[in-house]
């Protein structure tokens, strides 16, 4: 698949959505799941944490051309790191009528644009709530949702068992070193997934992990 890319309007349209996925990780995330989609067959995708739909388009695009449905959960009501007075905090998601931040509309129009609605299902909710009922093996897991302690095990304790034997799982803000980022993508996925002993790492492009299931 080297030389191999997305198509420039898919790609522009990708980066021109708000959110967190430079580029060169997001080209890294679409290689992961089309690796994961040939090598376990049937099986869908699943994204935890999708914003404005940014990572999403890079993943709905493999799924699509792998024949796939990927699940897209998010209870768009954003992360502590963006709400109000946090870094990351953009005034242009809140719902004026609620003063509640809102990424949905802007979740639907990217996937809507992208025309990518017949590859995507967004699972409106909390995380670990939809987590326990899963039942589906994954071809393909990125873990992307909420950066605090507990949001961050809930989504290891919940997601990674559903990933399938010989599937893929993708961490997204893995920071080793503390001062370039919170730890608990860290500390509470990437190094309990490799200690499970279930996991081996594949490859890392900025702060991105991909880890093959045994
Ligand atoms: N992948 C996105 C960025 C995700 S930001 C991109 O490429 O830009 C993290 C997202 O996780 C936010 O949209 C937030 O609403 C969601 N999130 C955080 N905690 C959650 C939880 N417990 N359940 C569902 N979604 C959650
Ligand atoms: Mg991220």
């Amino acid at each position: 698949m080297t030389g191999v890319r997305m198509s420039t309007a898919r790609r522009e349209l990708a980066l021109s959505t708000k959110g967190f996925m430079p580029a060169d990780e997001g080209e890294a995330l679409w290689n992961a799941a089309l690796a994961a989609a040939a090598s376990v067959h049937e099986a869908p995708m699943l994204e935890v944490g999708s914003y404005c739909g940014r990572s999403t388009v890079w993943l709905g695009d493999a799924a699509e051309r792998s024949g796939r449905t990927l699940f897209a959960v998010d209870h768009h009501r954003g992360s502590e790191e963006n709400q109000a007075g946090w870094e990351h905090h953009d005034p242009e998601v809140v719902d004026p009528r609620t003063g509640m931040m809102d990424t949905l509309p802007f979740f639907r129009r990217t996937m809507h644009e992208a025309d990518l609605e017949s590859s995507v299902i967004a699972l409106v909710g909390r995380s670990p709530q939809a987590a326990a009922t899963w039942t589906t093996p994954l071809s393909f897991l990125f873990v992307d949702g909420g950066h605090g302690e507990e949001p961050a095990r809930l989504d290891f304790e919940g997601w990674t068992p559903h990933v399938a034997s010989g599937g893929t799982l993708a961490i997204h803000d893995v920071f080793p070193d503390p001062a370039d980022g919170g730890r608990p993508p860290y500390e509470q996925i990437y190094l309990p997934a490799l200690e499970s002993g279930r996991f081996s790492e594949v490859s890392a492009t900025g702060s991105l992990r991909v880890l093959r299931r045994h």
